[in-house]
């Protein structure tokens, strides 16, 4: 198996580098982020208790998307691998996503870290408000503490992985295709190596 996490801050281009990395390495994609947002279109009870959260852009708790991470991996064990995609976003989320791997005799091959300045991802975030029907991308102070939730919460998951040597930045500005190659490169080279022994 392969697994990556698709790290960096909401607009740093996660979903957009996903789908062409699960469409060339045919990884399943588990984006938390929109697996909630389908839990909130079909109007179940975790989906209502998680838009609160999100329509402060505060991050929901921990036990909700570890339980929805948990399950996805139970229903997905023929793959060749798992692509993260909004997930780890706290150290607990990660150490537990590292159990569960661990469990099955696997573990997170490499966190590639997009790296996009503030200025350029509140741009790209407000204009993917005007498109993507996403209440969270649509006012300019919830894309704010979004960004702050990352720097409070979230960049301390890159702590995490550091320290097993297993975090690669990318320059997560220029073309979709430039950004798309720099991964890929990674991933190419990563792909010959054990790296979960
Ligand atoms: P995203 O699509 O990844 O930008 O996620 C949208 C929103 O969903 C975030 O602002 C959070 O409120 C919530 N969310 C997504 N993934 C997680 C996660 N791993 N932990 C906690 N909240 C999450």
């Amino acid at each position: 198996m392969f697994n990556l996490i698709l790290f960096g801050p909401p607009g740093s281009g996660k979903g957009t580098q996903s789908e062409k990395l699960i469409a060339k390495y045919h990884l399943k994609h588990l984006s938390t982020g929109d697996l909630l947002r389908s839990e909130i279109s079909r109007k179940t009870r975790l989906g209502l208790e998680a838009k609160k959260f999100m329509d402060k852009g505060h991050l929901v708790p921990d036990e909700v998307v570890i339980g929805m991470i948990n399950d996805a991996l139970d229903n997905n064990r023929d793959v060749a691998g798992f692509l993260f995609d909004g997930f780890p976003r706290t150290a607990i989320q990660a150490e537990e996503l590292d159990d569960l791997l661990a469990k099955k005799n696997t573990c997170i091959d490499v966190m590639l870290a997009l790296e996009v300045s503030e200025e350029e991802l509140i741009k790209r975030l407000v204009k993917r408000g005007e498109t993507s029907g996403r209440s969270d991308d649509s006012n300019e102070m919830v894309i704010r503490a979004r960004i702050q939730e990352y720097h409070k919460k979230t960049a301390t998951v890159a702590d995490h992985y550091q320290k097993v040597n297993k975090v690669v930045m990318i320059k997560g500005e220029g073309t979709i295709e430039e950004i798309f190659k720099r991964l890929s490169d990674e991933i190419d080279r990563l792909m010959k190596l054990d790296n979960c022994v």
